[in-house]
């Protein structure tokens, strides 16, 4: 049973990194963010616009592993039509699946995929990249994020 969520799990990062949704510009998106892995070598932007502290849309692109692509295409699904406060309180409970494996409580849908990351610690900086660069971006700061 736990390897066929483990397959699962590696399939939908699979297919996510092979097919990113909302993998595109936003023409005038009112924050950008950039988030940099030199250990990896992935490389995202974030474009999101917000109405006041609401995410009413979001978008990336960049290049990279296929970890730090579907982290970033499961963000840009999850986040929209979020508050900067529930952004914030989201990057701590992927911060600590991804560090630790530990969701307890934490309703994370479809990011539970990154559960398992925690037992691979190169990659962990991997998962959280696009987490890193909105939490910036919701926060307003402007310069590029790395996880170095
Ligand atoms: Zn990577």
């Amino acid at each position: 049973m736990f390897d066929d969520l483990q397959e699962l799990y590696q399939q939908v990062i699979l297919d996510h990194s092979k097919s990113p949704r909302n993998f595109r510009r936003i023409e005038g998106a009112t924050r950008i963010a950039q988030g940099h892995n030199p250990l990896c070598g992935d490389n995202l932007t974030l474009y999101l616009v917000m109405d006041g502290d609401v995410i009413r849309d979001v978008s990336f692109v960049g290049d990279g592993c296929a970890i730090s692509k579907a982290s970033a295409s499961i963000l840009t699904e999850t986040i929209k039509g979020k508050t900067k406060a529930e952004v914030e309180e989201l990057f701590e409970k992927v911060r600590t699946m991804v560090t630790t494996g530990e969701m307890s409580g934490s309703n994370l849908g479809k990011l539970a995929v990154f559960a398992g990351v925690h037992k691979f610690p190169a990659r962990v900086k991997c998962a959280i990249l696009s987490w890193h660069a909105v939490k910036a971006a919701v926060a307003g700061e402007a310069a590029p994020v790395s996880t170095e």
